[in-house]
């Protein structure tokens, strides 16, 4: 009998109210798409369920073997059938756990297989997924879906589905078993049982309770552990000295998760006393019942019998109690898959022409028409947007923050898809170019710079694995950076510490220019960094995309007047509209939207910074009229 193992059982047998309330509809098409991941293994299903059910015969044949040990052997007093009997019984026990492990190899081997599967389909569809998607949905319930929820499946096939179909076929055949041997004690062993299976529940839930809130208290620590633990988190606690607060309160739930945890192992302790003494009653019945016949009623029930009825009564109570959470482990078993299916169903909000276009020309053009644009239905951002980039040339986008200008260069790599208009890229709507060749054609330096945690070279390579040597080299010194790699103990391979945190905005942003410039597209998109940086750091990044402009198509977001300067157009936008456009001297003239960042933005930073020198190019007349 299992006491201790039926009551973890138990711990997982009940709903929580959020389960609850969120219970699957079974339907037969959830069913069907259930079954149809499991389709590819159906040979190995097969073999599996064989084994199970032979597994669960098998080991009940030594409690059968018993009755017949103890009469015809022990009180027969037949040596040789005796030592048969014990030799066929430790035989079948043996046979039965070596199919044990084979159904156990196998059973892992196809829930592995399946969660592979469906493991790679979430992620290639993830990639899929949209800009919106990742930037309205948690990313902790991304991982958990990619994670937990598919280990999941690996438990419901590994366990759910074996435990139910070896207990049934157990459960069936004991008591089949145990009327063939006597109808009367086989009735008065199914009475014992419900003795046994209440206080089992009961403490069950007791436990369950418990467990529900040691949980919500782990939880908890996680959350200060992330938030005073991360990179930012304890910095800010130290900033604002707050190590003691912090501290007091980790001590806090500590404590709680303490009692918590010595209330849960303590708790059915009780219980389990009471179940002890009750699954004591069930063979004392039986033995009693037993006696009572053969001796008062003179039945041809055997010693053997009675103890062969005992055994299987104790077979029984772990089936049972399992059984008893069969309708709990179903609803989580669908309410896992229909989570998993819900992603996967997620429309593919950008996705591939089924028939992509060729592009007209191939010099990075890039053409707005139009163009209409909001994330959500509340706010249209981009309004009637149009403008035409040439080959070769270079357009700055200006405007106040929260104007738009992100959210039109997000649009050109269809990070998100025009609500109306057009956005042409080399002649073509980028809709019916090839995703593939539209992105590698692009190469965007972004303002907020993701570098993996690897070594610079490992950064770079990212945009070519190709790259040799020397075009590393090439693409760091024309970057401005290769001062700074060459000043590195290992050079290109020292590491660029978590998401780059190791090195400084300017280096960053440095090595995601060599990185563009390794992948050279035909469009570049540089997205100007709002943050202060250093006037050599700033320098240092003019200085690096000053030739890169000049030489090809490109659109930047810029906040600093040389950027603006380096332009052969400036597009004015407010409010997600373009409201100017033309050469700076025109516009800083003109006193609207223009003139007016100039005066609080470019002028303010241009008189901090004392050792600008002015290029030489008729945009720079303003500063004599001044
Ligand atoms: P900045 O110069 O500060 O970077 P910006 O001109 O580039 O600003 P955008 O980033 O394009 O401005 O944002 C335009 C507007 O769209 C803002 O009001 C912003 O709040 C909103 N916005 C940006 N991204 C999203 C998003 N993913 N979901 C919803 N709204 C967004």
């Amino acid at each position: 009998m299992p006491p201790g193992g039926g009551m973890r059982g138990g711990a997982r047998g009940f709903l929580t109210d959020e389960e609850k309330a969120n219970k699957p509809k079974v339907t037969w098409p959830l069913i069907k798409r259930i079954l149809s991941y499991l389709k590819p293994y159906w040979k190995q299903m097969a073999i599996v369920l064989l084994c199970i059910g032979v597994s669960s015969v098998l080991g009940l044949l030594p409690s059968v073997l018993t009755g017949r040990i103890i009469d015809e052997g022990l009180i027969g007093r037949n040596l040789k059938m005796l030592i048969t009997l014990i030799l066929v019984s430790l035989g079948v026990t043996f046979g039965s756990h070596l199919i044990g492990v084979g159904e156990s190899y196998l059973n892992n081997w196809i829930a592995q297989h399946i969660s592979f599967d469906m493991r790679n389909k979430m992620y290639r569809h993830l990639q899929k997924m949209s800009q919106r998607f990742f930037t309205s949905n948690n990313q902790g319930d991304i991982i958990t879906r990619m994670t937990s929820d598919i280990s999941g499946v690996e438990r419901v096939v590994t366990s759910t589905f074996t435990s139910i179909l070896s207990n049934t076929i157990t459960l069936i055949c004991a008591i089949v078993i145990m009327f063939r041997q006597n109808p009367i004690l086989a009735v008065v062993g199914m009475l014992v049982i419900p003795l046994f299976v209440i206080p089992t529940r009961m403490a069950g839930k007791t436990r369950w309770k418990l467990t529900q809130e040691s949980q919500e208290c782990s939880d908890e620590i996680n959350g200060i552990l992330n938030e005073t633990l991360s990179v930012s988190g304890q910095l800010l606690v130290k900033l604002f000295h707050k190590e003691e607060y912090e501290y007091e309160k980790y001590k806090g739930v500590n404590k709680k998760m303490i009692r918590l945890n010595i209330r849960e192992s303590m708790a059915g302790r009780w219980f389990m006393v009471i179940i002890q003494t009750f699954s004591g009653i069930g063979p004392m019945l039986l033995y009693l019942v037993g006696g009572i016949m053969m001796m008062k009623y003179d039945s041809d029930l055997t010693v053997g019998d009675i103890t062969v009825l005992v055994a299987l009564l104790g077979r029984m109570y772990g089936p049972v109690n399992s059984l008893l959470n069969i309708q709990v482990e179903w609803i989580r078993s669908m309410a896992l898959f229909t989570r998993i299916f819900d992603y996967y169903d997620m429309p593919i909000e950008v996705d591939e022409p089924e028939n992509p276009l060729p592009p007209n020309n191939l010099g990075g053009t890039v053409e707005f028409r139009s163009v209409d644009f909001s994330y959500d239905s509340e706010r249209q951002i981009l309004k009637n947007v149009s403008f035409k980039l040439e080959s070769g040339h270079s357009i700055a986008i200006v405007g106040p923050s929260g104007s738009g200008k992100s959210t039109m260069i997000n649009l050109i790599p269809r990070l998100y898809d025009v609500q109306s208009g057009q956005v042409l890229f080399d002649g073509v709507d980028v809709r019916d170019l090839d995703l593939g060749f539209l992105r590698e054609s692009i190469g965007i330096v972004s303002q907020e710079t993701y570098l993996f945690n690897g070594t610079i070279r490992e950064n770079l390579l990212y945009a070519n694995p190709e790259a040799t040597e020397e075009q590393l080299i090439e693409a760091c010194k024309k970057a401005n950076i290769y001062d700074f790699v060459q000043k590195q103990e290992k050079g290109l391979d020292a590491m660029v510490g978590n998401r780059g945190l190791k090195l400084s905005g300017g280096e960053k942003q440095r090595i995601s220019i060599a990185r563009v410039l390794l992948k050279d597209p035909a469009l570049l998109i540089f997205d100007e960094a709002t943050s202060a940086l250093d006037s050599i750091s700033e320098q240092k990044i003019q200085d690096a995309i000053d030739p890169i402009i000049a030489e090809r198509t490109s659109i930047l977001i810029a906040h600093r007047l040389s950027t603006i300067l380096a332009a052969d157009e400036i597009i004015v936008v407010k409010d997600g509209e373009i409201v100017e456009r033309g050469k700076h001297a025109e516009l800083v003239k003109r006193g609207g939207t223009y003139t007016e960042l100039y005066e609080t933005q470019f002028k303010k930073a241009l008189l901090e910074k004392e050792e600008f020198v002015p290029t030489e190019t008729e945009d720079t007349d303003y500063l004599n009229q001044e």
